[in-house]
């Protein structure tokens, strides 16, 4: 069956009595912590979730996933003090139309080397490339919506959600006439992949240090009131039961307070009570909220300057700005990093992405654009997070307003038109079905030297698919907007 014929049978129709089904959902999340905290810390919910994996293309799944080896090796590259310092320029001409977060984040990375060098060396990403399907000429290609190198979520969540959909497949709980093959719902391991990566840093600081291994530990550094804590401490409590190493989470401020640094044979180490840490595994820092005083960024140049890995360093944050992402579509930037020969899988999946605020041919380019075919575009800004881009006709009224200082702070990308696919999506127990839009996220990780380049480990570690109803144009999920799906694999 082709992908536009399996689009036909959805929404799936339900069993006349749907009651079960989703209690058998709520239940089967309860129990396996496919879950979110609420406002109540103390309560949880079943995270939203969509009843049935929205059919998608193999070789787009595909395609996707082989490209990651190539985005991670890229991205560690270009964290990397190599090739004259590549992203300095960039950043350099960037912060000052993002004072307040990229221009701090800038004077974070430069305050924490010592004599033009980072204090350690190696860095872990854990990183993820975010796809539309694309049906230009009907073609289905993935294009890549961004690529993200800090704080990447629901990793924990999604491995969840396909042992859901294929347990509710494998007991009928769907009914007798909706058939699933079982080998087309593929699970997604980036619990235990992710934690593998996170572990493999964790050695690698162990040799190198001479640390003992009993007596270090990773530290995560977490949002206070995290409602998204459980995808978080799925990969904890993996690197506990696989690989038998502690996490002991802390919030950026927090962290100042409850370890220390100690001078060990002239190099910084940071310790949490007796344990030295291998590890500072960022999920807080990625937004400017998280950033209230200066304290806080005094906090985020402390844990970047000792001997821990940083999961990412600065350096690496600032290298998922939404700017590097457009310069790469420029193809004699991107062969800077990539050779001709391996560069087609990479380019296959971008779309135009233009500059604001130069004086290039771009520049002049998006301006227009973004005046004449605003319906095309969205413009974003340097944030993660979802919530923050401007879409199709409200761009020409903002950039109207924006002072002309802050215009290079944007980027115009060509929208991407996914199919839209009818599904039933579960929200705290509510069902919601209507027409809805897919982003397939492809997990990577890498550990590399970022003095030379050199890449330790490198894997692509699972995946995740996020649905949004159409008529939102952001597809957050802890945001509020979107939910947690699977792949139904369709040729
Ligand atoms: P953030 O860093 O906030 O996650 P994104 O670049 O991922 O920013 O944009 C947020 C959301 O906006 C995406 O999840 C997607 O739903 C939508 N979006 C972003 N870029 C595009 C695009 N080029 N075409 C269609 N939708 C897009
Ligand atoms: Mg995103």
């Amino acid at each position: 069956m082709t992908f536009q014929e399996k689009i036909k049978e959805y929404p799936v129709t339900l069993p006349a009595s749907h009651g079960p089904l989703l209690k058998s959902v709520q239940d089967w999340a309860f129990s396996n912590g496919l879950t979110m905290l609420t406002d109540d810390p103390a309560t949880a919910v079943h995270a939203p979730v969509t009843l049935h994996p929205s059919p998608f293309p193999r070789s787009v799944f595909d395609e996707s996933i082989e490209a990651q080896r190539g985005f991670n090796t890229l991205y560690s590259k270009i964290s990397s003090f190599t090739n004259n310092n590549w992203l300095d320029k960039i950043i350099d001409k960037l912060a000052p139309s993002d004072p307040d977060f990229t221009g701090k984040l800038w004077k974070t990375h430069k305050l924490s080397l010592v004599d033009g060098k980072p204090i350690q060396p190696l860095t872990l990403g854990l990183f993820r490339s975010d796809y539309m399907i694309d049906q230009k000429d009907g073609n289905l290609t993935p294009k890549q919506v961004e690529f993200n190198t800090v704080s990447v979520s629901f990793g924990g969540l999604t491995s969840k959600v396909a042992d859901l959909h294929r347990y509710l497949a494998a007991t009928g709980a769907y009914g007798d006439d909706a058939k699933f093959d079982l080998d087309d719902i593929p699970r997604s391991n980036s619990i235990s992949e992710l934690a593998n990566g996170l572990a493999q840093a964790h050695k690698a600081y162990v040799a190198q240090n001479g640390a003992q291994k009993s007596k270090t530990a990773v530290l995560a550094v977490v949002e206070k009131h995290e409602k998204n804590a459980i995808d978080q401490r799925h990969l904890e409590y993996q690197l506990w039961d696989n690989h038998g190493i502690v996490t002991h989470r802390v919030s950026m401020l927090e962290a100042t307070k409850v370890t220390e640094i100690r001078d060990l044979d002239g190099v910084s180490r940071l310790y949490y009570n007796d344990a030295e840490v291998s590890v500072v595994y960022f999920r807080e820092g990625y937004s400017p909220d998280h950033f209230p005083t200066q304290a806080h960024w005094d906090a985020r140049l402390y844990l970047e300057k000792n001997r821990a890995i940083k999961c990412p360093s600065v350096y690496t944050q600032l290298a998922g700005a939404k700017k590097v992402q457009q310069i790469l579509t420029d193809k004699s930037e991107l062969l800077k990093f990539v050779s001709e020969k391996d560069i087609g899988p990479l380019v296959n999946t971008f779309v135009e992405i233009l500059p604001l605020g130069e004086d290039s041919e771009g520049g002049k380019r998006a301006e227009q654009l973004a005046r004449t075919e605003p319906e095309r575009f969205v413009l974003k800004p340097q944030r993660e997070g979802g919530g923050n881009n401007i879409y199709k006709q409200d761009i020409p009224g903002f950039l109207e307003k924006l002072p002309k200082n802050e215009w290079s702070a944007y980027i115009l990308m060509e929208l991407i038109n996914p199919p839209v696919i009818q599904n039933h999506i579960l929200r705290k127990g509510e069902l919601f079905t209507g027409d809805t839009l897919s982003e397939l996220g492809v997990f990577g990780t890498v550990l590399w030297n970022s003095e030379n380049g050199e890449i330790l480990h490198n894997d692509t570690t699972g995946w995740l698919l996020r649905t949004k109803l159409e008529s939102s144009n952001e597809g957050g999920v802890a945001a509020g907007f979107g939910c947690i799906d699977g792949v139904y694999l369709v040729d």
